[in-house]
């Protein structure tokens, strides 16, 4: 029985520990903050207890008193209980009275560190905390209580004197005053000063200005928690140093209307520049049942998609059987058409004999055509394409083709709907997601009457667009090369 206090980092999923991961995918109970990574909780386990212990609608947050409770309540009956809070779990992170608490109550406890949102947001913004010559010392300071406030914690005239650079936490609303207090106890106005918003986050955003002058221009340009303030002359680095905000679409929303493979192509293409990504999965796969085949009767077995893997175990599963009724490798070969059909085979024991290096159909019947085939069985969607099958048929082989799932369209949830809705653009890689969208959407009508801000309509090319028409929707952008290159070379130069 033991409790983690476990830092999940400044909000960029990738900047979780590997710690911080397994911990969470062991957990019988996690008690996590609000300012963690969205996708953090992922991996939990599916009967995990997952207690939600930040700020309640924005409002009143959950009393430490509460908190610390329930981790020693927690602590004393689970094997494994991850208390998951933003950055740190030691740096203005309450991680210390936690701990304290449960070497009161005889609970066992461990640390994980995160990377706190003082050294991320600051790195992420170009902005080294030290450097050989402008900083060599840096401090880290709250910025939590109004320092007009008689008894505030800090010292103002030490802080002043510091030689080095000042990360201020929590002090956006308190910006004006904290400044001003650092320049009356002698730091120099006209020091370089940056405040960094959602740092890490791909609403990054990043102003740098001068200790006399941060708090006017933040407060001009909105800037809001989370967000941390930054003096010293390493600050007007950022406008060199700033790679993360350089990203051709860095500040800019896209919704791929996902097309399976296709639309995670582009999904990680348009990340990669530096888009926020919003996916409107408006198409869901479904398992079609029916008798396995015999499989013993093939001396080839396709599989076309890691989803084509699962259908066909559901088959063998409600038939009584299981990965035994493969029969053995030197009878019947197995193919993946890639890796990731491949990984679904091998969690189920089977090695996959042939798995082409790029997955598509036509490079798999190509790594197939050398093979002495008599009788192939493919497993695959209904809708699939017949390049495999075909090709295996013209090198004189029997085939089978088994459509073991379907994709059926589904309905948008409203959350997703209305995070479609604020992007700045929407992306349509072919008709079928034009159709498939709006129907979802409940119709062309119902999605062009929400809001007035909708995103402008981007697509890949000219059979995309007549469809968007025809459907009422008009083309703002149309990609000039009909590929997924050509969409993402659209977006850059829109
Ligand atoms: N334990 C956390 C800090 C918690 S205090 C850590 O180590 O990072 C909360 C403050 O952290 C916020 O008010 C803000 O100042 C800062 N913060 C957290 N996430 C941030 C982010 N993504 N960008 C900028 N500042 C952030």
């Amino acid at each position: 029985m033991t409790v983690y206090l476990v830092g999940a980092g400044p909000g960029d999923p990738g900047l979780m520990t590997a710690r911080a991961l397994e911990l969470i995918a062991l957990a019988d109970v996690i008690i996590h903050d609000r300012l963690i990574p969205v996708s953090a909780l992922d991996g939990a386990r599916a009967d995990a207890q997952l207690i939600y212990a930040g700020k309640q609608g924005g409002g009143e947050q959950v009393p430490q008193a509460e908190i610390t409770r329930l981790l020693v309540e927690h602590g004393r009956v689970a094997d494994i209980v991850v208390r998951l809070k933003g950055g740190d779990p030691f740096v203005f992170g309450r991680g210390g009275e936690e701990a304290e608490a449960l070497v009161e109550a005889g609970i066992d406890f461990q640390v994980v560190p995160g990377v706190t949102a003082g050294i991320a947001a600051s790195a992420y913004a170009g902005i080294p905390v030290t450097h050989r010559d402008l900083a060599s010392s840096v401090a880290f300071l709250t910025g939590h209580e109004d320092p007009d406030k008689p008894g505030s914690a800090l010292d103002w005239a030490a802080l002043a004197a510091f030689p080095g650079t000042l990360v201020v936490y929590m002090g956006v609303r308190h910006l004006q005053a904290i400044a001003a207090r650092l320049i009356a106890a002698g730091r120099a106005a006209d020091e370089p000063a940056a405040v960094v918003q959602s740092g890490t986050l791909p609403g990054q955003r990043t102003l740098v200005a001068t200790l006399a002058t941060i708090a006017a221009r933040a407060s001009e340009a909105r800037i809001g928690a989370p967000a941390i303030a930054i003096f010293g002359p390493v600050t007007a680095l950022h406008g060199q140093l700033r790679w993360l905000e350089r990203r051709p679409l860095h500040g800019v929303s896209v919704a791929v209307t996902r097309a399976r493979e296709q639309g995670s192509r582009l999904a990680e293409r348009l990340q990669a520049l530096g888009a926020a990504v919003i996916l409107a999965p408006v198409i869901r796969t479904k398992s079609l049942p029916g008798p396995p085949p015999d499989l013993g009767s093939y001396d080839l077995i396709c599989f076309t998609s890691p989803t084509g893997v699962e259908a066909l175990f559901e088959r063998l599963d409600a038939a009584g059987l299981d990965a035994r009724a493969f029969p053995g490798s030197e009878r019947t070969r197995v193919a993946a058409i890639g890796p990731a059909t491949a990984r679904a085979l091998a969690a189920r024991g089977i090695r996959a004999d042939i798995v082409p290096a790029q997955a598509v159909g036509e490079a798999l019947a190509e790594a197939l055509a050398g093979l002495p085939v008599a009788r192939a069985l493919v497993a695959r969607a209904r809708e699939a394409r017949d390049v495999v099958p075909e090709s295996l048929r013209a090198h004189g082989a029997e085939v089978d083709v088994v459509a073991v799932y379907e994709t059926v369209v589904e309905p948008l949830d409203e959350q997703t709907l209305e995070a479609v809705a604020g992007t700045d653009y929407i992306t349509f890689t072919a008709a079928s997601t034009v159709r498939n969208f709006l129907a979802a959407a409940g119709g062309a009508q119902a999605w062009l009457a929400r809001g007035s801000a909708r995103p402008r309509v981007v697509s890949i090319g000219p059979v995309t667009s007549a469809e968007l028409r025809a459907q009422g929707l008009s083309p703002d952008i149309e990609a000039q090369s009909h590929d997924i290159d050509g969409l993402v070379d659209a977006l850059v130069s829109a």
